[in-house]
């Protein structure tokens, strides 16, 4: 049997990237991913290449802008009556608005905390209530290690970062008897339009850091992913885990 057959995955920020990978490793062990993300003609261009590529699970395109609070809760419990069950939830999507702190605006500092942290909270609430009453979930929260190291240019960041760490390990306090882990991947430099923007300067300067000399894969970051869903990782609770080539140790 497939790792994660019969098991439904909601992602987030499965339109490119780290999500999208993660989406595609779900699907290819089984399971039923609900792909979120703003973008809908992306969304649906991954659920094709999951059908077109045979995975063993499917991927199912539901267009969500996770910074809408006040929509969280239906439609979570709307995609929960529609597919019986919601067993995993991959907390992913999140943005950057890099600056310097003498020159970060407010808007900035709120924008970035809002996408990478308050919605963290939301998704969590409502989907937590659904494994609860399952007796069994699988919560991944996608940080950074600049949430473990700070970042200059990334007070925003690394502050929701460090945000979601904490709120990682709450969670994993409060659900554990329930039968509902959380953990969270710290992803170091991983190849994807996040970073693609960065100048070479700073991509060299990053590298020279990196013990294994080279920048990370999604895919990388998604058989982490894969791996804390199943069985296997039953005993796992309330962990920071690095996916970045030993830059953080
Ligand atoms: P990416 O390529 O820029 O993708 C970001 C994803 O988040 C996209 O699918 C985007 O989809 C989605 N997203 C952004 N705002 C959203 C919103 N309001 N509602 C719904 N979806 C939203 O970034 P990535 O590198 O894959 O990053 C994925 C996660 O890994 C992020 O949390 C990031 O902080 C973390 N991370 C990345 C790295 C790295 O080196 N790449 C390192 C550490 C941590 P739409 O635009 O279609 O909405």
């Amino acid at each position: 049997m497939a790792e994660l057959e019969n098991r439904v995955a909601i992602v987030t920020g499965a339109s490119r990237g780290i999500g999208r990978a993660i989406s595609l490793a779900y699907a290819k062990a089984g399971a039923t991913v609900i792909a979120a993300a703003r973008n809908s003609e992306k969304l649906g261009s991954l659920a094709a290449e999951a059908s077109d590529s045979r995975c063993l699970g499917r991927i199912v395109p539901r267009p969500f802008d996770v910074n809408d609070a006040g929509a969280v809760d239906k439609w979570i419990d709307d995609t929960a009556s529609e597919f019986g069950r919601l067993d995993i939830l991959v907390n992913n999507a999140g943005i950057t608005r890099d600056g310097l702190l003498m020159n970060m605006t407010d808007a900035q500092f709120d924008e970035v905390l809002t996408t990478n942290l308050r919605s963290v909270f939301w998704l969590t609430r409502a989907v937590g209530k659904h494994m609860v009453r399952a007796r069994w979930g699988r919560i991944i929260n996608v940080a950074s290690v600049s949430g473990l190291m700070g970042n200059s240019g990334q007070a925003n960041y690394a502050a929701a970062k460090a945000g979601v760490i904490g709120l990682t390990k709450t969670v994993a306090k409060e659900l554990a008897r329930r039968g509902v882990t959380c953990n969270a991947l710290a992803p170091g430099f991983i190849q994807t339009d996040m970073t693609n923007v960065l100048s070479d300067k700073v991509k060299e300067q990053v590298l020279a850091l990196i013990p294994l000399q080279r920048f990370g894969q999604p895919e990388e970051v998604a058989a982490v992913a894969v791996f804390l869903a199943t069985p296997a990782a039953g005993y796992i609770n309330g962990q920071v885990i690095a996916v970045d080539g030993g830059l953080h140790m």
